[in-house]
């Protein structure tokens, strides 16, 4: 039977696309097997390579912030993202690589069933999303779809460079409390 542990089994063993080869640790994601919220990014910086652990740098402390404003702790949600391997100098991550490495977050949504999504960022939202409207039309809404919820959100990493971005990230954090608070 799949699970949350097998699927980091095997995504720090795998070798599927080229990111395998420029990076120091593969990145499954942290979390409750049982975690009903699941956080997306886009894919692990240097931090995360170093680490084998999601959202552990600067951009991890500014979600770590976020959650806590909302009364969520970072240990009650699953994290992870839509690329597991560190894309070299940050680069964004190929249609190739996303497609390869699809079926990882795949098998863990199935495995979870959470019952909201927040994407972090443009990436981790056309990653799962590849017909999605852009961020900035789409970012706080709820969306319902026949899996889960999804609420995309702004990227840490872009609130931490705009002041501007950083209010509108909390106003994302506030419309998933508001969320939280209904469902
Ligand atoms: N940014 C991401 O999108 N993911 C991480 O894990 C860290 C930073
Ligand atoms: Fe495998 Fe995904 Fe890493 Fe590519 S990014 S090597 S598909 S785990």
């Amino acid at each position: 039977m799949d699970s949350i542990q097998g699927i980091a089994a095997e995504v720090v063993a795998c070798q599927l696309c080229a990111l395998s080869r420029s990076r120091i640790h593969a990145v499954p994601g942290v979390g409750p097997d049982k975690a009903s919220i699941l956080f997306l990014g886009e894919a692990p910086g240097a931090r995360e390579d170093e680490q084998g652990k999601p959202f552990v740098g600067p951009s991890g402390q500014l979600l770590e912030k976020m959650l806590l404003r909302i009364g969520l702790k970072r240990s009650e949600v699953f994290i992870t993202n839509v690329v597991k391997c560190r894309p070299p100098a940050n680069r964004d991550p190929l249609e190739e690589e996303l497609l390869a490495c699809r079926p990882y977050l795949d098998r863990q949504v199935a495995l979870l069933q959470p019952t909201l999504v927040v994407t972090l960022g443009r990436h981790a939202l056309h990653g799962i999303w590849p017909k999605a409207p852009t961020i900035s039309r789409i970012h706080g809404q709820v969306v319902k779809g026949k899996r889960f919820t999804l609420l995309p959100v702004f990227h840490p990493a872009a609130a931490l460079r705009s002041p501007a971005t950083m209010k509108l990230l909390e106003g994302d954090f506030d419309a998933i409390a508001a969320y939280l608070a209904k469902a």
